[in-house]
């Protein structure tokens, strides 16, 4: 067994946020905004080597990229964690032993919706739910995928046109029954509006879903990948290569949704965090 030592980490979580105006005019540096919040991304400094160091949480590979001279980790957060926990990074450097490296997750309240509704619209026939669970299953499969990759594009852009819903993290309880929360941004924007990659990468999977509809998943390397949902039309195939702004299809209402938006959804560590954090912030309404 390898030898550990341990030591407590205090994060500079919200440091990008709280810094003067003038940081913030550089985004390709900045994106993500870290928070160490459930269904934020943490940044931890794993100091300079000549070799990237290999991180894990639990039985997942984490994103770890070299920022002048030094090696950092980008920790996905799960919605599900609670103010005050403590995730366990495990670090690998190359000559020496392992290290455990305690992040503590900070508060982020997100809002709750009570809905009253006829059974009938929530409640799911036999067949659905037998192609939900086959669904579900896969795209966990899918969203588990880590490719090496030296360099990440880490910044994103806003993969369509309109106004940013921020209910990102918002869990819904149906006639009492509480739901998955939101795991996503969802985009407001008629049917056929043009949907691009939101940072380069490959295209991991196209399909039709129960939920999400017509669906795109993009591979950005190491973990982090994006999810286009509830599309009308697919303009990508697996295995293609994307640049930044390229389009992969258009905006629609297939799935399980009431009217035609975007849903972008980001992952890091197989973790839905919020897309938000990877976006130049949304230009003022006037
Ligand atoms: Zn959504």
């Amino acid at each position: 067994m390898p030898q550990q030592s341990r030591r407590s980490f205090i994060l500079a979580a919200g440091a990008a946020l709280l810094a003067p105006r003038a940081f913030a005019a550089a985004p390709s540096t900045v994106l993500p905004r870290v928070a160490s919040v459930p269904g934020g991304v943490a940044r931890v400094r794993l100091g300079a080597a000549e070799q990237a160091p290999v991180a894990w949480v639990g039985e997942h590979r984490v994103l770890v990229q070299r920022e002048g001279g030094e090696w950092f980790a980008f920790v996905g957060i799960p919605l599900s964690e609670k103010a005050g926990a403590k995730l366990r990074l495990q670090v690998h450097r190359a000559g020496s032993a392992a290290e455990t490296l305690e992040l503590r997750v900070g508060a982020r309240k997100y809002a709750t919706q009570h809905l009253k509704v006829p059974p009938s619209t929530v409640d799911l026939s036999k067949e659905d739910l037998a192609r939900y669970e086959r669904e579900r299953a896969r795209l966990a499969q899918v969203i588990a995928t880590f490719t090496d990759s030296a360099a990440v594009p880490l910044a994103m852009r806003q993969p369509a046109p309109g106004s940013r819903s921020s209910s990102f993290g918002l869990r819904r309880y149906f006639n009492g029954q509480s739901r998955n929360p939101h795991t996503g941004m969802d985009i407001a924007a008629p049917t056929g509006t043009p949907v691009v990659a939101a940072t380069a990468g490959r295209v991991l999977d196209t399909g039709d879903y129960f939920f999400s509809g017509g669906t795109v998943i993009l591979d950005h390397g190491q973990g982090l990948l994006s999810l286009y949902a509830h599309l009308s039309e697919i303009d990508a195939q697996a295995e293609q290569l994307v640049a930044a702004g390229e389009p992969i299809g258009k905006v629609g209402a297939t799935g399980r949704v009431t009217g035609p938006h975007l849903h972008f959804s980001v992952y890091l560590n197989t973790v839905a965090v919020d897309p938000a954090l990877f976006l130049p912030p949304e230009p003022a309404a006037r």
